[in-house]
């Protein structure tokens, strides 16, 4: 099985370290990694300048650091590596809960792996544990044994208290979003901000915050979909727009050149073998 360890502390932290060393005792292991820290880049790509890497070892293990996001070095892993099984992230230095896995660049490379079809996991502990992550390494593999049979899980949230006391499965705490901006001052009076996230809010049992809060180590599946069915059923309902006239007059599925043609303009012109054409359409 070949397995690809990334991370969004930078591919030094020792966080990625443990994950790796556990990660080899079930395949093939290669670490791609950002080589400076990207927590809270959340799933950004680099589009505006080009990548590369850097060849480097961690744990004996060959691994290569990119200058570019989470994502970048999952997307850059999979392109360079025939086949990838699946994709580990972590392990972050700072939970990764509720809300905060909008920002979250640890579930970003997971999150980068499901999309090209890369069975992804992100595993995060609390902050103020490193460097040292001895502790963790029993139950990263206990969460690697467990999750490894369960091929309908393409994409899971673990995060781990400080003394875990077993596994249980959550879903994501969002009733509040927890950021908020700081004020404070720089030497010479002037004003400055800290974004920060901190819960402000007893969180509900079964999710993954009330899992970590009570000790347990929280393993949440997550879905690419992010469409609400239940509001789109209702607001259909309540404001049809001209849904009946599509199904009236538009084929089940498009027309290849009606695809390609969205395609092109979802695309960076500039990039592809369509750009005189699209730059025709433009003027
Ligand atoms: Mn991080």
């Amino acid at each position: 099985m070949r397995i690809l360890v990334s991370n969004d502390d930078g591919i030094y932290s020792p966080g990625i370290a443990a994950l790796a060393e556990v990660a080899s005792e079930f395949g093939t292991v290669r670490v791609v990694a950002p080589d400076q820290e990207r927590s809270s880049t959340g799933h950004a790509i680099t589009a505006s300048r080009p990548l590369s890497y850097r060849v480097t070892n961690i744990q004996g293990l060959t691994a290569y650091r990119v200058n570019g996001t989470p994502a970048d070095c999952v997307a850059l892993g999979v392109y360079h590596w025939e086949t990838v099984d699946l994709v580990l992230s972590g392990l972050n230095m700072g939970l990764n809960l509720g809300n905060s896995l909008w920002h979250s660049g640890t579930l970003a490379a997971a999150k980068q792996a499901a999309l090209l079809g890369v069975r992804g996991i992100a595993l995060s502990a609390p902050s103020g544990v490193e460097p040292n992550y001895n502790g963790f390494k029993p139950w990263m593999r206990q969460v690697i044994e467990q999750l490894l049979g369960q091929h309908d899980l393409p994409l899971v949230n673990v995060n781990f208290p400080r003394t875990p006391r077993g596994l249980v499965w959550t879903r994501t705490s969002v009733r509040r979003y927890d950021g908020k901006i700081v004020p404070t001052k720089d030497p010479a009076g002037r004003d400055l901000f800290w974004s920060t996230v901190t819960p402000i809010e007893d969180a509900e049992a079964g999710t993954d915050r009330w899992a970590v809060e009570q000790g347990w180590t929280s393993l949440t599946p997550l879905r690419l979909d992010l469409t609400d069915e239940r509001t789109l059923g209702d607001v259909r309902a309540r404001l049809p727009l001209d849904d009946a006239l599509a199904r009236a007059i538009s084929p089940e599925t498009s027309s290849p050149e009606a695809a390609q043609s969205v395609r092109d303009d979802e695309a960076d012109v500039s990039l592809t073998k369509t750009a005189p054409a699209a730059a025709g359409r433009a003027t």
